[in-house]
């Protein structure tokens, strides 16, 4: 009996270990991967004040708690400070935030703003009411970024809503056009900045419950979710479970663009291109067939394709 109880426990511990050492490497990967996105766009630099936008879903609580990780090992200063906008929606738990904030003590100020009322009046019933209800919130938070001298806005968009918007760009608004990792306002006075630019959302997903973040649900506006962008997500989950390695590709090729071997003339001047007579190092071999990455020939996997 005493030997059964033994064999138990030595499994249970094993068992501990083994989640206490995937958990670490996550932490590690996510660490990693945020340094390196900050590093490759330049997003923070010495003495910023970061304004980290926290709404209480899993990714803005992951980007403050990795940006708080990073800081203490960065070799620069920065500060940082969370910003909620409580819209007034119904049932939304106000003390959530403030408490966990107090408790990690990270500064932090909660806007109070009731767009939630003046959505629901502008906007008819059965509408979405996303896009006014984002431009409301946009315009508070770049206000409340000047009061508080905050120099960066960083937002909690991952790898996955980088791809989705990409993909919503160019199926419904005809553009090859997706999220940047860093950028400047509409409003020409602030740099937006997504730290988890290179993060996928599963690991997200993972890493706030490890760390047992005090989701607040983000359905409390009543509005559903975007259903093309729930198209786009689940082609997505497809892809990744089917053909492996197809979506991270695709994501590298937003970082590898050729302008010349596209369509759009206000970036490449087509009408202006003569033969200047001379080789150009890894030109384009016109009539050849492209080799992909793997060094086979795409052609095999036209196929393949849906
Ligand atoms: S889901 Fe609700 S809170 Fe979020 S943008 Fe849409 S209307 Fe606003």
């Amino acid at each position: 009996m005493n030997e059964v109880l033994h064999d138990d426990a030595a499994i249970s511990a094993k068992k501990a270990e083994k989640i206490a050492y995937e958990n670490n490497k996550l932490h590690k990967r996510l660490c990693r991967q945020v340094g390196q996105a900050i590093g490759d766009f330049n997003m923070i630099e010495e003495g910023d004040k970061v304004m980290v936008c926290l709404s209480g879903g899993k990714d803005s609580y992951g980007l403050l708690d990795i940006l708080l990780t990073l800081r203490e090992r960065a070799p620069i200063h920065f500060d940082i400070v969370a910003v909620n906008l409580d819209q007034k929606q119904p049932n939304f738990p106000a003390h959530v935030l403030p408490e966990y904030l107090t408790k990690i003590g990270v500064p932090f100020h909660i806007e109070n703003q009731d767009t939630y009322s003046i959505v629901k009046r502008v906007i008819p019933e059965g509408k979405t009411t996303c896009s006014l209800c984002s431009r409301l919130r946009r315009g508070i938070l770049y206000r409340v970024a000047d009061e508080l001298g905050a120099t960066k806005i960083a937002l909690g968009h991952h790898r996955d809503d980088i791809l989705e918007t990409f993909f919503l760009n160019m199926f419904f608004g005809a553009k090859l056009k997706s999220m940047p990792p860093k950028l400047q306002s509409d409003d020409g006075k602030h740099i937006v900045i997504r730290p988890l630019a290179y993060v996928k959302e599963v690991d997200m997903e993972r890493y706030a419950e490890i760390r047992q973040f005090p989701i607040i649900p983000c359905d409390l506006c009543g509005s559903q979710e975007n259903l093309q962008r729930k198209q786009i997500k689940a082609m997505l989950r497809d892809w990744e479970k089917k053909h492996p390695g197809r979506v991270e590709n695709t994501f590298s090729a937003l970082s590898t663009v050729v302008p010349s071997h596209l369509m759009d003339r206000d970036l490449f001047g087509f009408a202006g291109l003569r033969a200047t007579g001379e080789a150009v190092p890894n030109g384009d071999i016109a009539f050849d067939e492209e080799p992909c990455s793997t060094g086979v020939n795409v052609v095999k996997f036209s196929g393949l394709d849906d």
